[in-house]
């Protein structure tokens, strides 16, 4: 990721953006936290909180007429936070505060002329940053007397007075102020601010100052415009006059980069979905302590977090997009050294569901895919995240099991039916039905059994994808470009992409105008829809999906995320490969958004879900049903799925074409094995297939090689195909053996031999 992309998608994310209260409060007072801890009435610390932003807290916390509360996003579920009377009660109630710690001295002089709330604010701002401030004005004491200082406890303003000085403000009472004494103070100071509001007449000696930064037509005279009434605006103006003062003293620009200064409208996105509604519990009045505590609970806390909200996969990693886009630009700048996010990239599903509800588009999987691509372009890419996904495509891809033709007596196909590799591989017989049916009511239907190439775009192999969709290309063009039939939602999106110059139907749109097949089981059930995450911008097979399962009559409950919205199973982005306890939290996060049994049209998300024992079935059986209840069908284990996919390839070649398979058996095919139940549960679990299994033994009994154990007689043998060794415990059986154990590792034994 280049450093522009990082700020493009640091840029989407505003969940860094400040809320409505904070950005709207002329002095952006950390409400979110000063709330929290209101609620927790721990008011010292929430005091704090004021204090630190707050000029002249005592005065400026109790004089605050809550500007924020027209912004709050609580004013729609019940009533704005009341904010001014929360500040008010901790003021009250809190243990008063030193003022804060001086920067070091800038050796820069300043003179502030005239001591309204502007004045005041402005030196207390300057004093802060380390500036030598000396306030001039005729009579402090009696300088706030316009304000109403009645509501102020005894001694406020007297003790922020004294605290300004312990600021290290300098305080010169006893000034007529006037044009010859702004002359003098601009030749001996490096900076004047001028508080228009303590002379107003003299003010108009200067003309009107700059809106944005109070400049004046003479070099480092600073003027705040007139007449502004309120407190918190007045201490605002401060604020701005001490950030031009300072940008002036630092001799930089006085007007790039302001817009945060003052009231600023900010992007956070806050939801109120699920928020009570609920009134304000304190009026403008005073409140006891568990009115300000209850007050300030009403705070939501705003935030965005929506794609969190309903992703496994953010929540897991406990934070969200815009820290995520960060480590992963860290993670590929590192030349040399640990790399932290490779599982964080390799976990996210690639569903599409973040961009959908984000109010900005951030899109986690297009971050991730091209981290994905980036990892395996530079040599990076942890072998073990997706090396059997891709070892299982290339079987899929294998002669085994790809399969292009006409249908039988034909040399032209109209059609073409693209089950895709996952459904061969759970549902061999209702792929067989399926094409028959196709075949029966259609005219030309040719068959191309084949993997659509989505495990090498999940895994970021570019270089394979393009080869799988050039097979792909080259099947399709050779039976003359027909229109193609595709089962599986993965499929339909991944040909869409992959092969745009062709027409790619969903088999449930062929059979919403066809009708269901005679055959079909009419289910009269209740199901929860899965939609699965590849269609979720597919409309029409949504629709069609859906027509079909009336016409099954089957009723159909929507989950709480469906059709756009939907969620992963778990299977997408090879999540199960990279991270299968993720993956298996994910699924069963899924599975129990529904009660019912539920049905689907990816077969991945019914054996994903079939696997955490939730009854799920695939649209096809009903569609195609054998007999029994499918809903309680295990999910083929990996080795069965690679059987399926031969054995249908088998079945399809001489029961349709009277043909058969002339690829030659492998020497290691003939070893018969069985397992344990441990021994197959343990395989299952380390993606150790049956001809892995097949080759250890045969190699064994080929060299000879193999360990005894003394006690049990079992026997131990190696053997190293490629780059994962595979070991099995075992033990001769009738006419073959019994597996009671099987693990394999990446290391290479120093002297064995392959
Ligand atoms: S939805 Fe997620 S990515 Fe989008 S702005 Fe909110 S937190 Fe950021
Ligand atoms: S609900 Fe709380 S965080 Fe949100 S805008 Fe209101 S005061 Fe601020
Ligand atoms: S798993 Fe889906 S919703 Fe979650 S970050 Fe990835 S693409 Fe977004």
């Amino acid at each position: 990721m280049e450093q522009a992309d990082l700020r493009h998608w640091e840029n989407k994310c505003v969940q860094e953006e400040a809320p409505q209260c904070t950005a709207s409060c002329p002095l952006h007072v950390d409400v979110r936290t000063f709330c929290s801890l209101m609620a927790q009435r721990r008011w010292d610390k929430a005091w704090t909180i004021l204090a630190k932003t707050l000029p002249l807290p005592g005065v400026l916390a109790r004089l605050c007429n809550g500007p924020c509360k027209s912004h709050c996003v609580r004013k729609d579920a019940g009533g704005a936070i009341a904010m001014d009377s929360l500040e008010r009660f901790c003021a009250d109630n809190a243990k008063p505060v030193a003022p804060p710690r001086p920067l070091p001295n800038r050796k820069k002089t300043v003179a502030v002329v005239g001591t309204t709330l502007t004045g005041l604010c402005a030196a207390w701002e300057m004093a802060r940053r380390g500036f030598d401030v000396t306030l001039i004005s005729s009579d402090i004491a009696n300088s706030l007397a316009y304000l109403p200082i009645d509501s102020l406890p005894e001694g406020t303003v007297e003790r922020e007075l004294a605290n300004l000085e312990k600021l290290g403000v300098v305080v010169n009472d006893k000034e007529t102020l006037s044009a010859k004494l702004i002359t003098s103070l601009i030749e001996t100071y490096d900076a004047v601010f001028l508080d228009s509001d303590a002379a107003p007449a003299l003010s108009t000696e200067y003309g009107t100052p700059d809106d944005l930064t109070f400049g004046t037509q003479i070099t480092g005279l600073f003027v705040s415009p007139k007449g502004e009434t309120s407190a918190i605006l007045q201490a605002a103006c401060g604020r701005r006059a001490a950030n031009s003062i300072e940008r002036f003293t630092q001799g930089v620009s006085l007007v790039s980069n302001r817009e945060l200064e003052g009231p600023y409208p900010t992007r956070l996105f806050t939801s109120l979905e699920g928020v009570e509604v609920q009134a304000p519990l304190i009026d403008s009045g005073n409140c006891t302590e568990l009115e300000a505590r209850d007050e300030a609970k009403r705070c939501i806390q705003c935030e965005c977090m929506e794609c969190v909200k309903q992703c496994e996969y953010l929540k897991h990693f406990k934070s969200y997009p815009k820290i995520y886009a960060r480590q992963i630009y860290n993670n590929e700048s590192i030349v040399m050294g640990t790399r932290q996010a490779n599982s964080m990239i390799n976990s996210c599903m690639l569903c599409g569901l973040c961009e959908t509800i984000c109010p900005e588009d951030f899109s986690m999987a297009d971050v991730c895919l091209a981290a994905r691509r980036t990892l395996v372009e530079q040599g990076n890419m942890p072998p073990s995240a997706h090396d059997f996904a891709l070892r299982d495509m290339a079987f899929a891809n294998g002669e085994k099991c790809t399969l292009v033709r006409h249908a039988p007596g034909t040399d032209t196909s109209e059609y073409l039916f693209f089950p895709g590799c996952q459904l061969t591989a759970s549902d061999p017989d209702g792929v067989e039905r399926a094409y028959a049916d196709l075949r029966a009511r259609m005219d030309n239907v040719g068959l191309f059994l084949h993997c659509c190439g989505a495990p090498a775009k999940w895994s970021g192999r570019e270089t394979l994808t393009n080869y799988v969709m050039t097979e792909l290309r080259t099947g399709w063009e050779s039976l003359g470009k027909p229109k193609i039939i595709a089962a599986c939602p993965s499929c339909i999106k991944e040909l869409r992409e992959g092969l745009p110059d062709a027409e790619i139907l969903s088999h449930w749109s062929i059979l919403s105008a066809l009708g269901v097949p005679e055959t079909a089981l009419k289910a009269t059930a209740t199901f929860a829809i899965n939609d699965p995450c590849a269609a979720r911008h597919d409309k029409v097979v949504q629709d069609d999906v859906r027509a079909l399962l009336d016409k099954l009559q089957v009723t159909v409950v929507e989950p709480p995320l469906t059709g756009e919205t939907t969620q992963c199973c778990g299977y997408g982005g090879l999540l199960s490969e990279a991270n299968p306890q993720l993956a298996d939290i994910v699924t069963r996060q899924r599975a129990g958004t529904m009660d019912e049994d539920i049905v689907t049209y990816c077969v991945m998300c019914r054996d994903m879900m079939a696997k955490t024992g939730k009854g799920a079935i695939h649209i096809y059986d009903l569609l195609y049903p054998e007999t029994g209840n499918r809903a309680d069908r295990a999910a083929p284990g990996y080795s069965a799925r690679r059987e399926n996919r031969v054995h249908l390839k088998e079945a399809l070649l001489s029961g349709v074409w009277q043909d058969a398979d002339d690829i030659p058996a492998l020497p290691h095919e003939s070893v018969v094995v069985q397992y344990t139940d441990k021994a197959a549960a343990i395989m299952e679990e380390r993606r150790i297939l049956h001809t892995d299994v097949q080759k250890v033994l045969y190699a064994a009994s080929q060299s000879g090689k193999r360990f005894v154990h003394s006690e049990s007689g079992h026997l131990l043998a190696s053997f190293r195909p490629v780059v994962v060794t595979y070991w099995v415990e075992y033990e001769p059986v009738d006419d073959g053996y019994l597996v009671h154990k099987s693990w394999s590792h990446r290391m290479h034994i120093k002297g064995a031999k392959a």
